[in-house]
């Protein structure tokens, strides 16, 4: 493809995003496809000479488009939000167009330094500890997601425990609240589901609770383990839960356990002041924290911020230098060279996407953001709470609402599988998607609000539908509810 062709092809791609955009809600948000639809409806060979761009966007709009669901409907509601705003998308455009491999400071200055800049505004913005920042000890790296985030941590943990091999039994401590990737960095560290501890909750606010981490670890270290890390979630993937992490961080500082602090949905709203809690303990006793502007923050997947208090223990943990990338800035130790604080070598120039949300919104535009998700959610649980066909399940301090259709005469496992029947009618009717969890073993529905192009109507029409929806079919149950609930994840 020339320059000219490049030119031409990728005016009619933007008009094409543009068009999709601009167009967005008349789809279905959910993909209403079968298992197999688009596998089948695509050649099983690829082709043998080249073909015109023209035709990849049109099976794109022909083939495809029925096959995806929707992230920036404005009536998405499921998970939590995936927002691409322009300046992100376009930001991602001038990284892929540069095509960079940032593997190292001397693979591309600019790709380093940019994200050095990016990750220190950023904890900046978000009033993280100025011991975060890359002139102290810790400093801040972008990952592909939070998953990445919590298994680096794990292995700078076990590094500072003295683990070089899993020579004892590290263990690794969690909520059942905690999200699911922890207990995978635990199977890919090599420590398996045996070195995970579940650490009780609070059965109101599903919080972590400090007396049982610390009877947990005390029994562990009696036997013979090594406490290596406790994860604290700053917003849980099921219901927002906060874990106080102050208190946490105390049982960990007073045995020198590594603590790392989830906040990848909430830890963004801190660009707000009346949000600033959020942080409270992170500035004494987190060791790392990572936040995902690719949630909340506007900033297209995949963009993981994870800072360290101090980076030595992750560098010692992941630095290797075979004689194929030496070179002088690297061994002059003059320059940071990001692959040593990841799990892969190669990297993109993810910084650019990040700079273009930051300089396009202003610090301004990102808390008008946040704050419109609250606003919008908080009034969402209004209307569910004056409404006595529904339950809300309290606190909702960010923009997901937790809500509970209430069916009278249900026993509790039929009135789940009334709730779930609910869900799949509201989906299949293509103007909204919302995604369930389990709380105290009761199915409820997840409402998280904070799209880029979610407005008031959308969160009304959405309540409104939900309400009919009930109501209609509780006129027909219990004759019309299926035998057995699906089998449905309820994390992202
Ligand atoms: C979404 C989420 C994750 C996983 O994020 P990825 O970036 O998709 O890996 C981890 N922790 C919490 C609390 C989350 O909400």
């Amino acid at each position: 493809m020339t320059p000219e062709e490049f030119r031409r092809h990728g005016k009619q791609a933007i008009d094409w995003i543009a068009d999709y955009l601009a167009g967005i809600e008349s789809y279905p948000v959910m993909s209403q496809v079968k298992p197999g639809d688009i596998r089948h409806a695509l050649p099983s060979e690829p082709p043998e000479h080249g073909e015109p761009f023209e035709n990849v966007l049109s099976d794109l709009g022909r083939i495809l488009l029925p096959g995806v669901t929707h992230w920036q409907h404005p009536g998405f509601f499921a998970y939590f939000p995936s927002n691409a705003s322009g300046p992100a998308v376009l930001g991602d455009l001038l990284s892929s167009g540069l095509g960079v491999q940032g593997m190292l400071w001397v693979t591309s200055p600019a790709c380093t330094e940019l994200e050095t800049v990016v990750v220190d505004w950023l904890a900046g913005l978000l009033g993280l500890p100025e011991h975060f920042r890359t002139d102290a000890a810790g400093g801040g790296v972008i990952q592909d997601s939070a998953s990445s985030a919590c298994l680096v941590a794990l292995l700078a943990a076990l590094h500072r425990a003295g683990a070089d091999g899993i020579d004892r039994d590290y263990t690794l401590y969690v909520s059942s609240q905690t999200h699911s990737s922890l207990e995978r960095a635990a199977r890919i560290a090599g420590l398996g589901t045996a070195g995970v501890r579940v650490v009780d909750v609070d059965q109101d606010t599903l919080a972590m609770d400090p007396g049982h981490l610390r009877a947990l670890m005390d029994q562990d270290r009696a036997a013979g383990a090594v406490p290596a890390m406790v994860c604290a979630t700053v917003g849980t993937t099921s219901t927002t839960a906060v874990d106080p992490v102050a208190a946490i961080g105390e049982v960990c500082a007073e045995r020198g356990v590594w603590l790392h602090v989830d906040a990848a949905y909430a830890g963004v709203a801190a660009i707000c002041p009346e949000f600033r809690w959020l942080n409270d303990g992170v500035s004494e006793y987190a060791d790392s924290y990572a936040t995902n502007p690719h949630k909340w923050l506007l900033t297209n997947f995949d963009c993981t911020v994870l800072w360290t208090a101090d980076r030595a223990p992750l560098l010692a943990a992941l630095s290797t230098l075979p004689e194929y990338l030496r070179n002088a800035a690297t061994t002059a130790g003059a320059v940071i060279d990001y692959r040593d604080w990841q799990v892969p070598l190669g990297r993109r120039f993810r910084a650019l996407k990040l700079w273009s949300v930051i300089r396009w919104y202003g610090a301004e535009g990102l808390r008008a953001h946040i704050r419109k998700g609250v606003t919008l959610a908080a009034e969402l649980a209004g209307w569910v709470a004056a409404d006595p066909g529904f339950e809300l399940h309290e606190p909702h301090p960010f923009g997901l609402v937790c809500l509970r259709p209430l069916w009278p005469g249900l026993a509790e496992e039929e009135a789940d599988r009334a709730t779930t029947r609910l869900m799949e009618l509201l989906n299949a009717s293509g103007s909204m998607y919302l995604t369930h969890t389990r709380i105290a073993g009761r199915v409820v529905l997840r409402m998280a609000i904070g799209g880029v192009a979610t407005e008031r109507r959308h969160v009304e029409q959405a309540w409104e539908h939900i309400r009919w929806e009930h109501a209609a079919l509780s006129r027909t149950l219990p004759r019309t509810l299926p035998q057995t609930l699906p089998q449905t994840l309820p994390h992202e």
